[in-house]
């Protein structure tokens, strides 16, 4: 899906970086196929102070503007609460990226609706919104440039990242080591005209990134391949510090992530037809989690 291709710790910086560029961003509305509802910079903020980034779908319909004729959400409601983890399993094309599209506003339900705190997502101003939500997608895209600037691209304003801060986030990354180990260490060029970094590198650099950008909201697209057994737990230990104290929803792939999280969500033929505890859900003889866990090849590190 879409938000995979461009997501990196921040679609929120993308997005700014990109409407800068494109100034009042008609252009990029015009890419996506479809009219902004909202002038891009407008629409209420939340208070701060009393934000908890509860997340609420409601009867939601949607269908791509693309193909109108092929449903992908029918009355899908599910309520992501604040400070826990909800995991997302479904089977391939059931809709599960298609979730965290809606969340970033890259497209809106046709009805029903979508809620964080309460609010409706379309009344709020959706660069606020796409700040307090840090993404990290299974195959994060890195830019051509330092390491350094790779890692600062998460914070709101990049320009002014300290030294300091970049570091600190790569160490609980578990990225510090191995960024050290290149001659050029932090101002390392990656991508085509620098060094090329492993799977598991580069998603310890999008886990740096969404440290420094700090949301309270955390959308993840677990990897569907195992990396080596040391990549997978740096990774896993990088990603346990991140959600920490965050409201996570994960696209899950791995056993593991699974049996963790606060709840399951099991997204089928367009709504979710199972919810609960792992444990709960294998104990329903006929339910749609034990076939899935009988079919589905998860990642079992
Ligand atoms: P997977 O587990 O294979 O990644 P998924 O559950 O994440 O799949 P989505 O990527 O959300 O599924 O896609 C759901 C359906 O919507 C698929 O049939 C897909 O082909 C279709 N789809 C995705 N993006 C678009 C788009 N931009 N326009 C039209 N159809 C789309």
């Amino acid at each position: 899906a879409f938000w995979v291709g461009v997501s990196v710790g921040g679609l929120s910086s993308f997005y700014s970086e990109l409407m800068k560029g494109l100034g009042a961003g008609s252009r990029l509305w015009e890419l996506l196929e479809r009219e902004p509802e909202l002038p891009f910079n407008e629409g209420a903020v939340l208070n701060e102070k009393n934000f908890q980034g509860a997340l609420e779908f409601k009867n939601v319909h949607f269908a791509y503007p693309a193909r109108p004729e092929v449903p992908i959400f029918q009355d899908f409601s599910l309520s992501i609460p604040s400070g826990s983890v909800t995991a997302l399993v479904g089977p391939s094309g059931a809709g599960k990226s298609t979730v965290i599209s809606l969340l970033l506003r890259l497209y809106d339900p046709g009805s029903g609706t979508i809620s964080l705190d309460g609010h409706d997502i379309r009344q709020l101003n959706p660069v606020w919104l796409r700040s307090k939500i840090g993404t990290v997608s299974q195959e994060p895209i890195l830019f051509s440039c330092s390491i350094a600037e790779n890692i600062a691209y998460g914070a709101d304003d990049p320009a002014s990242v300290t030294a300091a801060q970049i570091e600190q986030a790569a160490a609980v990354a578990n990225a510090a080591a191995f960024i050290q180990n290149f001659p050029q260490g932090f101002n390392t060029v990656v991508g085509e005209k620098g060094v090329l970094l492993s799977g598991g590198q580069k998603q310890r650099i999008a886990i740096a990134r969404a440290l420094l950008k700090n949301p309270k909201i955390l959308l993840l697209d677990e990897a569907t391949s195992a990396l080596d057994a040391e990549n997978e737990h740096l990774v896993q230990q990088a990603l346990d510090r991140l959600m920490e104290g965050r409201t996570v929803f994960i696209i899950a792939h791995r056993l593991s992530t699974i049996k963790n999280a606060n709840m399951v969500a099991v997204l089928d033929r367009g709504r979710i037809i199972e919810c609960g505890k792992h444990e709960e859900l294998l104990l329903k003889p006929d339910g749609m989690y034990r076939k899935l866990m009988n079919k589905q090849s998860f990642v079992s590190a």
